[in-house]
């Protein structure tokens, strides 16, 4: 070999390595890109004892051909958790659906996917996008809510009209998830420091433990919500509440997103409480991690630091 060729071949082998070790430590936040990538993380998930929450990749879908093809992969992944026994569910993003075509057309959409998720006797998650989705959201939530009992929806502490959202959805008996908000908002409808954003997750949790879960034959084996942060205080605080609150360990659920806090999700599961892990997938899974990557420094030192490995 010359040594243009031999720089050449040594220029490749570097760029091989470094998208291979780039790729190995991406899929820490994202299954990878197909259905059977997902199915193998839900599995070891399982084997951990936490429970696994699916989504597949992609959001603001405004072409009915990407839409269609959204629906075809929950329909077949609902099959296969069935399919697998594999203890788990899905997560949706309403915009993914058609919500930002028209609401129209995400509810008829979302309605397929939960009457799907009901023939497989699974749960269905929806989550909570941007505050221009907020009301659409709750109102396809509520609407389907009333024939299908097996759903959820998220809140976000960082709005400033959770409060009185959860007042009314604990009052109807939905099932709420709640975050703290990945959006950036406007100050006016929104708390921006981390400070009242925290403060504000307090309140709709106590809100959510002070409710009394017991009926006439005691407590049912549903889940009623999940406190979904990776804050450990506010895990820490949650814990706490439980303990003192009318609900029992089945009915609430700690929720994690993929490679993030690991040993926390091993500790709860020692403590006997229930666990999940949110686990995105799909072509999008590397600028999902991407942006994983950039949230945090230390993320970055990683990277680095097993790049020079
Ligand atoms: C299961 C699940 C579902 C979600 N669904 C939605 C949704 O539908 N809509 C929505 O708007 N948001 C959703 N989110 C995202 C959420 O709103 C927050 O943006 C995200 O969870 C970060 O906030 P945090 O509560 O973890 O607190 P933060 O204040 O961001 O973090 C608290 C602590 O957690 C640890 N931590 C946080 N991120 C990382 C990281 N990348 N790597 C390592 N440690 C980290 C650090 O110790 C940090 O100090 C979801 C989150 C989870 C866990």
């Amino acid at each position: 070999m010359n040594t243009d060729n031999q720089l050449r071949h040594s220029h490749t082998n570097n760029y091989l390595l470094t998208e291979r070790l780039l790729l190995r430590l991406m899929k820490k936040w994202a299954a990878g890109q197909d259905m059977e990538d997902v199915l193998i993380a839900a599995k070891s998930c399982n084997m951990k004892g936490q429970k696994a929450i699916l989504n597949y990749l992609g959001e603001d879908h405004t072409e009915e051909e990407r839409i269609n093809r959204t629906m075809k992969e929950y329909s077949n992944l609902l099959e296969r958790l069935h399919a697998d026994q594999i203890d788990g569910c899905i997560s949706v993003k309403p915009s993914q659906l058609g919500l930002s075509i028209s609401y129209e057309l995400c509810r008829k959409n979302l309605n397929a996917i939960i009457n799907r998720a009901i023939e497989f006797g699974l749960f269905l998650w929806i989550d909570m996008e941007s505050s221009k989705y907020t009301d659409d959201t709750l109102m396809l939530y509520l609407e389907l809510f009333a024939h299908h009992r097996d759903i959820g929806v998220v809140l976000q502490s960082a709005l400033r009209r959770s409060a009185s959202d959860l007042l009314h959805l604990i009052e109807v008996g939905a099932k709420v998830r709640l975050v703290k908000g990945a959006y950036h908002e406007n100050e006016q409808i929104a708390y921006v420091h981390h400070k009242e954003i925290n403060a504000n997750y307090i309140k709709l949790l106590e809100m959510l433990f002070s409710h009394n879960y017991e009926n006439n034959n005691g407590f049912d084996n549903t889940l009623k919500f999940a406190i979904a942060t990776h804050d450990s205080k506010l895990v820490e605080y949650a814990v706490k509440l439980s303990k003192t609150a009318k609900i029992a360990i089945k009915n609430f659920e700690f929720e994690f997103l993929k490679g993030i806090r690991d040993e926390l999700k091993r500790n709860l599961v020692e403590e006997g409480l229930s666990v999940a892990e949110y686990i995105p997938y799909g072509e999008e899974w590397l600028a999902y991690s991407l942006r994983r990557l950039r949230e945090r420094k230390r993320n970055l030192f990683l990277l680095a630091r097993s790049l020079v490995q």
